[in-house]
This record gives structure tokens, sequence and C-alpha cells, in this order.
């Protein structure tokens, strides 16, 4: 093996942080290998702290109305393509009453920025599930909103928000975005989030059209800085309506050296095995955990919904990623030594 790079990886789980230049030179030389050392070190890294427990997150993905028009989303407004839809609150309480009964203590509600969905009607029903559910958390993930939003939802009972940062790099984030969208405005939002008390989580696609190795080392370094409590990436998947239709789906071995480093980076972040990883590999949840993962999010909307809310080609929706197949995904995670629990789940502090 390259001994720098073995120096690199051996500085990265001592110090849990390398230079820009050292990150690009790791990315740049990642064998089979190199891969499967790092994967071996992050697993260590993640025993440590959460032992064998797999967290599972109940998603419900309450809207695919959406203003924004990012260039790689199937849900984005310009697709004339898509059957939208809104769930109502009470469709959104009983998904929540399922979930419960089926062992899950944190809601995701996940959704494209659908101005329905006001401050008055996200509070409304926030407070609901915590009236419901108090051993429960909430995550939202409903884009970018005004501080006093953030701060209302999070005072009306939010624990958690999910907003990827997308890229670290700002000329790319404008290859991915229409000009009406910025890359500031972004980042401020993640900031306000976290100065508010949210446990934040950013993150980003792997192998999205135009992604270099120093737009991955970008990625590494804002996290490694930023500390976000969670971090959600998984590999791009080409959306037919798209203008990226043909553009080349993101690597899965190079996703998962990903959750690797970023598990180096920060050993106690709670870190997700995506459905976009799931989807590109059958695989790919149980990839995802051995390379230091420790989070699954099956969904958990109205099975009326589910293919709507379609964000790339063949999202996965079934079998393991379906919540009522929990006891699927239990026995899958147990054949590869991990036990999926009960448990809200919060990120492991001072350790
Ligand atoms: N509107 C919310 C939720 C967006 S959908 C928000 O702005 O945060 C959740 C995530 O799906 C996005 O952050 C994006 O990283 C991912 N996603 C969208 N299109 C994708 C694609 N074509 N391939 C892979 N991931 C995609």
């Amino acid at each position: 093996m390259d001994k720098k790079v073995l120096m690199l990886i051996e500085k990265l789980e001592k110090e849990h942080s390398l230079s820009l230049s050292d990150y690009k030179y790791l990315i740049e030389n990642l064998t089979d290998e190199v891969i499967a050392l790092l994967a071996e070190k992050a697993v260590a890294a993640r025993k440590k702290i959460y032992k064998n427990c797999v967290y599972i997150r109940g998603l419900i993905e309450i809207s695919n109305i959406c203003k924004n028009d990012c260039y790689y989303c199937g849900i984005r407004r310009s697709n004339t393509d898509c059957n939208r839809y809104r769930l109502t609150a009470d469709e959104i309480l009983s998904c929540c009453k399922t979930g419960y009964g089926l062992g899950f203590r944190t809601f995701v509600l996940q959704g494209g920025e659908d101005k329905y969905f006001s401050d008055d009607i996200m509070c409304d029903i926030i407070s609901k599930i915590k009236e419901n559910y108090p051993d429960c958390a909430v995550t939202l993930s409903l884009g970018e909103r005004s501080k006093e939003s953030y701060q209302r939802l999070y005072d009306a009972g939010a624990d958690r928000y999910l907003l990827r940062h997308e890229t670290a790099d700002n000329k790319h984030y404008g290859f991915l975005h229409p000009d009406e969208m910025s890359f500031e405005n972004r980042m401020d939002c993640l900031k306000n989030l976290k100065e508010i008390g949210y446990q934040v989580g950013c993150g980003f696609m792997v192998g999205s059209p135009a992604q270099r190795p120093e737009h991955l080392a970008k990625d590494l370094k804002f996290i490694e800085e930023f500390k976000p409590d969670m971090c959600g990436i998984g590999p791009f998947v080409p959306h037919r309506t798209t203008k990226f239709a043909d553009e080349k789906t993101g690597s899965a071995e190079l996703t998962c050296a990903m959750l690797s480093i970023i598990r180096l980076i920060s050993p106690n972040i709670l870190l997700p095995s995506t459905t976009a990883l799931g989807t590109i590999l059958p695989d790919g949840r149980e990839r995802g955990i051995l390379a230091g993962a420790n989070v699954v999010m099956p969904n958990l909307s109205p099975e009326s919904v589910r293919k709507k809310y379609e964000l790339y080609n063949n999202k996965a929706y079934d079998g393991a990623e379906a919540a009522e197949q929990k006891e699927e995904l239990a026995r899958r995670m147990k054949a590869i030594g991990y036990e999926v629990v009960t448990d809200r789940g919060d990120i492991k502090k001072g350790q």
C-alpha cells in the first residue's frame, strides 16, 4: 500500500483531521485495499461508541411539491411529469402511529419546499406528534427557511434538522443549481440551525455531475470544521426527466469510502446508510453499515405515495426499505452482526 496513504489514514484515526490537500490525495488513491482498511478502522471507531447498534428512523415524505428547481432532482418544480401529492396532518399522524407500533422512536418529516407547510401548520403537526409520542424525536428535512421559522419549529418541539449542503464548493453548487439558489444561503441555514440548538445534519451526493476529488476534499473539510451531528451521503443517481438524465450513477465503493472517512473524522456522528445506496446495490444498506454507518431510515410514508417521491430513477421503496418490513431489515442486519434497536438514537457526546 502507498506509504503516504497509510500514514494519512493513521493520522485521520488519531487526529480526526487532515489538510485539504491530504484529503484530496487520499481520495485520489483509493484502491480496494485502502477502502477495506478505511472500513476496518471506521467500524472499530463506531463500535467503541455505538457497539453493534443500528438506529432506525421512520421517513415520512410529506410532500413532493417544491418551489425549487435543483437540476439533479426528480421532484424539482419544472418536472411536469411528476405526479404531485401532499399529505394531510392526519395522514402524517397516522404514519407516526403505525411507526410507533413498529418500534420507531424517530420520525423524519421530509419534503420539497412546499409553501403549504407554513410555520403555523408545521408547528401544529410537530406539537401533536410530540404530545402523542413524548418519547420520540422529530427530525425535519424541509429545505431552506428563515431563522425565525427554524426557531418556531424548534420551539414547537422539533429536535433535529437535515439539510444536505450538497457540495461545499461554491462553483460546483452553481453547476448543480439554478442561479436563484445560493450556496451562501444554504450554508447560513446550516449555521442558523446549529445556533438554535437543533441536532444538525449536512451531507452531499457522491459522484454528482462534474464532481472532482477537490470537491469531495472540501466536503470532508467542511464536515470536519462544521461538526454536524448527522451526515447524509449517498450516490448521485440520475433522474430521467432532468438535464443530468444521461450522467453516470455515483459509485457505491466511493460512497462507502466516504462513509468510512467521515466516521474517522467524527467517531460519534450519526451516519445513515442511505436509500440511494440501497437502490444501486441489493446489499447497499449492509455495505454502508460495514463501512461505518450506524443509521437506517426505512420508508414510513403511506404506501399510495411512495412511488411519487421519486428523487431519482428507480428509488427503492419496498422490501427492507419499507418500514413495515422492519423485521426483514433486522434480519439482514443480524446476518452481518448488527442489531436494530428501539431507541431515539441521539448522538452520543463526550465519549
Ligand atoms: N427539500 C429538502 C429535501 C430534499 S430531498 C431539502 O432541500 O433538503 C433529500 C436529498 O435527496 C437531497 O438533499 C439530495 O441530496 C438528494 N437527492 C436529490 N436528487 C438526487 C439524485 N438525483 N440522486 C441522489 N440523491 C438525490
